[in-house]
């Protein structure tokens, strides 16, 4: 009988896999999917690196620090802010305290006015105090609410809080928890944002070496007998003296009984090879008008070994918000109306992209509407001997899912320090 299965090998069951691990016990690995990693993967096309959706790190996540050798991932960081499109209007907001090289622009761009850029300096300075897990506590509200309690204005709502945090959120209509709002923006103000030279999934690629993890077996129920667990699996029955189901929500739901599912907000994802880069730019853009688009970036300038030499990589987001007919619309006519959008931008020069791939995520968050930690579920479940590990404990992130992990290894070994550490810490 082995003594610890793990059932997912995402960025939680990585984690919990490894704490175990480094703690002597014996830890199996059970992943459903062709790949490790879960929803931070990276795959090749055509000689082109493209990441499972545009995602970013915050190196600045307590528990990625911890557990994750940021040094072997070869971090690039990302330009901070970006830049607001307005058709063929492209305004750069940089933060000239970290990127003096945009200060230029910033000072003489339209996209924020002089109160604004005021109101997010003190919005820093306020968010600097605290130590980053208290930023998670306090009264809460929509992020759009709190905006404005600031003083924000309609425009800086619409040209950088919408689409720059709808990218991280998966929502741009700014309804997210106020609290992981200020957790974000400090964590960005600590560490900026950046993205592993070889692709996101060298995170879960690194987290992995070591580990026992078997690929392509899915676990189809569990069944508690009090000494142990049986895993029904894909390859047959497996017993564990304990398991730690470390899936999605969904799965979760469906193999513990446990009412965990959140809900779902999607994305997807269009890569495009050009012969050479329409935009000199290698920050983020941001479109600031009604659209499809929510956020692009010309990857292969950011990081040029993303693309085979003389091409370059171009990464768009797509909200699944602004697009309810997505599951009925094919990628052919998906990628006609992100070329029209696109021509907007780079007019007839849209005519040298090349169609690479289409990424559809239907659940790549879950909804974090203002008091969604109230409802968190823990990590016990009525199945003696088996823990929850998931992101949906904690907050939909590299963080919530790492933390996760580390806190459900924590209890199967008792260590208290672990248990207790706080929420985003
Ligand atoms: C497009 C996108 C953008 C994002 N942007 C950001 C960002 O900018 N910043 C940030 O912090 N976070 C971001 N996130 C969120 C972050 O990636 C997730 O919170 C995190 O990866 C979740 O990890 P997890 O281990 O909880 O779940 P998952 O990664 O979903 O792993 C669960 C694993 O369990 C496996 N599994 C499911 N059922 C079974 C079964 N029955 N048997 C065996 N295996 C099973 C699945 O195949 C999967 O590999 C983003 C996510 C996406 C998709």
């Amino acid at each position: 009988m082995g003594d610890i299965l793990v059932i997912g090998s995402g960025l939680a069951g990585l984690t919990a896999a490894r704490v175990l691990t480094q703690a002597g016990r014996r830890v199996r690995v059970l992943e459903a999917g062709q790949e490790v990693g879960g929803r931070v993967q990276s795959r090749t096309v055509d000689g082109f690196t493209l990441d499972a959706g545009y995602q970013v790190l915050f190196p600045a996540y307590p528990a990625l620090r911890r557990h994750a050798d940021l040094d072997a991932l070869d971090l690039v960081t990302v330009p901070p802010a970006g830049v607001v499109r307005r058709g063929r209007r492209a305004d750069v907001l940089g933060d000239p305290l970290r990127d003096p090289a945009s200060l230029p622009s910033t000072l003489s761009t339209r996209a924020l006015g002089l109160g604004d850029k005021l109101r997010v300096a003190r919005l820093a300075a306020r968010l600097r105090v605290p130590p980053p897990h208290a930023l998670l506590a306090g009264p809460d509200e929509t992020t759009e609410d709190y905006l404005r309690r600031q003083g924000f204005s309609d425009r800086a709502l619409d040209h950088f809080f919408r689409p720059f945090f709808g990218g991280i959120f998966l929502q741009r209509d700014l309804s997210a928890s106020a609290r992981l709002f200020r957790y974000y923006f400090r964590m960005l103000m600590d560490g900026g944002a950046a993205l592993p030279r070889a692709g996101i999934g060298a995170l879960t690629r690194q987290l992995a070496q070591g580990l026992e993890v078997t690929a392509g077996v899915r676990v189809t129920r569990l069944t508690a007998h009090g000494s142990h667990v049986t895993a029904a699996t894909s390859a047959g029955d497996l017993d564990a003296r304990q398991v730690i189901v470390a899936t999605d929500a969904q799965s979760a739901q469906a193999l513990t009984g446990e009412p965990v599912s959140r809900g779902r907000l999607g994305s997807s994802y269009l890569y495009y090879a050009a012969p050479r880069p329409l935009d000199p730019q290698p920050r983020l853009l941001l479109n600031a008008e009604a659209g499809l688009i929510n956020n692009a970036q010309w990857t292969s300038r950011l990081i040029p070994e993303r693309a085979p030499a003389g091409q370059e990589l171009l990464t768009v987001t797509v909200l699944h918000e602004s697009l309810p007919g997505l599951p009925d619309l094919d990628d052919a006519s998906l990628d006609a109306r992100v070329r029209v959008e696109l021509s907007q931008w780079y007019g007839e020069g849209v005519r040298e992209l090349r169609t690479l791939h289409t990424e559809h995520i239907g659940f790549a968050q879950f909804p974090q509407p203002p008091e969604y930690a109230a409802t968190l579920p823990g990590h016990a479940t009525a199945l003696p001997g088996v823990l929850l590990a998931s992101e949906v404990t904690s907050m939909s992130s590299v963080q919530g899912a790492m933390e996760s992990g580390e806190k459900a290894a924590a209890i199967l070994l008792g260590d208290l320090a672990g248990m207790s550490r706080p929420r985003g810490a």
